[in-house]
């Protein structure tokens, strides 16, 4: 797998380990034939597989909506057969929307997908502009700018879904897809006997699993742990996953899919001991690591979610959501205890010379400092540029996309903030 090894928590240098999309993109943009038959491309940072039989294509996933005029034109250099069939790894919008250009060039495939992929749209079709707000937050996409998928016709929804395992036969060959629940709880990923290949869908990303997502819907690490095993144990020779590069050799598939479900057992077990013994979220959160014999590995880089996301995620799935503090049941609101704060301090001032004095040694300390003063005196220009230095000294220091883009959330806010206060003179 890429160097360098990144995913000591306690020494990361983020300079240097690559992102997310640095990962996800392959420099694969043309359809390339990378076994007998069987075509594979990158859209845009997506990937997506199709197999040539005698009966027509077998296509694992169908890209976005806005690559899938490209993806079309790619495949259809490569192939003039007939779309047969489509499975889609999960509902995701980079995964299930780029199938209207084949329809409407005429083909006809049947579209297959687990069974939880209807329920999913259902919920789609009612958060569009919640899933706006959350790319806002998490990539920076102003939301006005965004038409997420919420009329029936966005859709291309299955025709045919399974719950456990479903057995094909196109071209007199045999596929096989079997259900997962791991980033989602529609996932499939698809097994190529014969060609001794695996598409994965996104339960193989190359990187610490994206399965702790702050702002999004429950994700499962222990069937995710469950699917990576289940990949690892068919001996395929080659991984087409969802994003990323593909991995090659049965011995590499199966060590890195071992290994990733070991360290996602390892998040699981450190937090349910937790549960079990009565402690509290954030003593939960200070035990919770990637196994130290595992740290070496690049693709367990925690470049998506850090291993204390995954950890809330099992709370979630087991527990409440109290987090073991006793005010916080029924919490002042945060203004007001930021109000308070500033009060016993003399004000923000103090609060802004501690944030900046303390930024260097505990810069977690500092992000709230800086939150309490702008929450205190929203007014003051000093409170909100506190805001905007220490949040985004905290974005280009933090690893993990989903809390780089949270900090680089507050950063906007505060700079907003302050324009209004420039137009107001
Ligand atoms: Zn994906």
């Amino acid at each position: 797998m890429s160097e360098p090894q990144i995913n000591d928590m306690d020494n990361i240098d983020p300079s240097v380990g690559g992102t997310v999309f640095e990962r996800f993109f392959t420099g694969q943009r043309e359809a390339r034939e990378v076994a007998p038959g069987t075509f594979f491309m990158t859209a845009d940072y997506v990937n997506l597989a199709v197999f040539e039989t005698s009966e027509g294509l077998l296509m694992v996933d169908s890209g976005t909506k806005e690559a899938a005029p490209a993806v079309y034109q790619e495949i259809r250099k490569q192939t003039e057969a007939p779309l047969h069939t489509v499975v889609y790894t999960h509902g995701h919008l980079d995964h299930a929307f780029g199938l209207k250009p084949w329809l409407e060039a005429g083909e006809k495939p049947r579209v297959i997908a687990q069974e939880n992929m209807i329920a999913r749209f259902n919920t789609y079709r009612k958060t569009g502009r919640m899933n706006a707000h959350i790319n806002e937050v998490q990539f920076g996409i102003d939301a006005g700018l965004v038409q997420w998928p919420t009329e029936m016709d966005d859709f291309v929804w299955p025709d045919l879904t399974y719950k456990d395992r479903l057995t094909l036969h196109v071209g007199g060959e045999r596929f096989d897809v079997f259900a997962a629940m791991g980033e989602t709880d529609d996932a499939s990923w698809v097994w190529a006997p014969e060609r001794r290949i695996v598409c994965s869908g996104d339960l193989w990303e190359g990187m610490l699993p994206n399965c702790g997502n702050p702002q999004k819907v429950q994700r499962y690490p222990e069937g995710w742990a469950d699917a990576l095993e289940a990949i690892a144990s068919v001996g395929a020779d080659l991984l087409l996953p969802g994003h990323g590069q593909p991995v090659e050799g049965a011995d590499a598939i199966r060590e890195c899919c071992s290994n990733t479900a070991v360290a996602l057992r390892a998040i699981v077990e450190t937090t349910l001991k937790g549960l079990n013994e009565g402690k509290i979220h954030e003593e939960i959160m200070a035990e919770v690591e990637i196994p130290a014999a595992l740290r070496k590995h690049a693709y367990l880089d925690p470049l998506y979610d850090r291993p204390e996301f995954i950890a809330r995620n099992v709370i979630r799935k087991y527990g409440g959501w109290w987090d073991g503090w006793s005010a916080n049941v029924i919490p002042a609101p945060m203004a007001e205890r930021a109000k308070e704060i500033a009060r016993l301090a003399g004000g923000v001032e103090p609060m802004i010379k501690r944030a900046r004095e303390v930024n260097a040694t505990d810069p977690a300390l500092a992000c709230h400092l800086a939150e309490w003063a702008a929450l205190a005196e929203p007014e003051s220009r000093d409170a909100q540029q506190l805001v905007i230095d220490i949040f985004k000294a905290r974005a280009d220091t933090e690893i993990s996309l989903m809390g780089r883009g949270i900090f680089s959330h507050a950063v906007r806010k505060a700079e907003k903030s302050l324009a209004a206060m420039d137009s107001e003179g």
